[in-house]
């Protein structure tokens, strides 16, 4: 595995591999890899010749007061990981290098953007659209694998793929989950563990959501007020949002419709720690 940390280096090396008729993947992470960022590695090893791998604690997506300067960053560790798991190569720029002096271009996401993690978080999807885009065109890859775990994240870089014609195919990886359910995230570790019983009610609140479905209950209202009493049984919960919305536009709905994909979208603080989660629901 070679680890690269200049921009315009992984772009010549990018476009070397491309002139060898290399297929290459990419996975963008801000690091302290687990499970979930493993399982992306692993389809993109499944469909490309060459995985790049990037690890980037982005300034651009933290708001003030976010976790951007305690955000866990354990590199070596990352590294031994990236290289067990067949990573290629290991992009790690630092901010300098990302965002040169004079840096003053932004992509600005749209509606999709404003609405849930957008309003809880104002220009965190324009800071990661941002540098999304700067990653796509640096690795030059064909195929970018991302989490279904940040659901609206998805939508926005699908959206801004299609927008701005990006010749890059996005694979959907689905939500790796602990045993007892709760999605790994490089944030658990903020969680005390009084605090890591009780985050599973986000999942418990998922399987609820799913069970009423099932049983062809299409009254959203409904649903969520199930679920909001699983999480506030909690006493360390407080729900920032739970909402039922369609899987694209992240627009809310009062009815699901037969054969329609919807998310079930919940953050919640547990303690000091937000956490984001999300199930699919659909009434076949
Ligand atoms: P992050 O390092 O948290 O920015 O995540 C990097 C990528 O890993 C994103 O595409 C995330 O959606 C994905 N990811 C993070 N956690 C999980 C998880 N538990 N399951 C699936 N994908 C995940």
């Amino acid at each position: 595995m070679q680890i690269i940390n200049d921009p315009a280096e992984m772009q010549k090396t990018a476009e070397s591999l491309r002139l060898k008729h290399q297929f290459i993947a990419v996975v963008m992470t801000m690091g302290a890899l687990h499970e979930g960022h493993l399982h992306l590695i692993r389809l993109a090893k499944q469909r490309a010749g060459t995985v790049i791998l990037t690890i980037f604690v982005n300034p651009q997506q933290f708001s003030p007061g976010e976790d951007f300067h305690r955000y866990p960053r354990p590199f070596e560790k990352d590294a031994a990981m990236a290289k067990a798991a067949g990573v290629d190569y290991l992009f790690v720029p630092d901010t300098e290098q990302m965002y040169t002096g004079g840096f003053q271009t932004q992509v600005t996401a749209g509606d999709i953007a404003n609405r849930f993690e957008g309003s809880a978080r104002p220009g965190h999807f324009n800071g990661m659209a941002t540098v999304v885009l700067k990653l796509m065109l640096i690795s030059k890859a064909h195929l970018a694998v991302f989490g279904e775990k940040d659901a609206q994240q998805l939508a926005v870089i699908k959206r801004m793929v299609k927008d701005l014609n990006i010749d890059i195919k996005i694979l959907e990886a689905p939500v790796i989950r602990e045993e007892d359910g709760l999605a790994t995230s490089s944030r658990n570790i903020y969680l005390s563990s009084k605090e890591r019983k009780q985050a599973t009610v986000l999942y418990k609140g998922i399987c609820r959501a799913e069970e009423l479905v099932q049983k062809k209950v299409a009254d959203t209202e409904k649903i969520i007020r199930e679920v909001i009493s699983i999480i506030e049984s909690a006493p360390d919960a407080k729900i920032d949002y739970a909402n039922i919305v369609s899987t694209d536009t992240f627009t809310e709905t009062d009815t699901l419709k037969p054969d329609t994909e919807y998310l079930l979208v919940l953050a919640v603080w547990i303690g000091s720690s937000r956490l984001i989660d999300n199930g699919k629901l659909r009434i076949n």
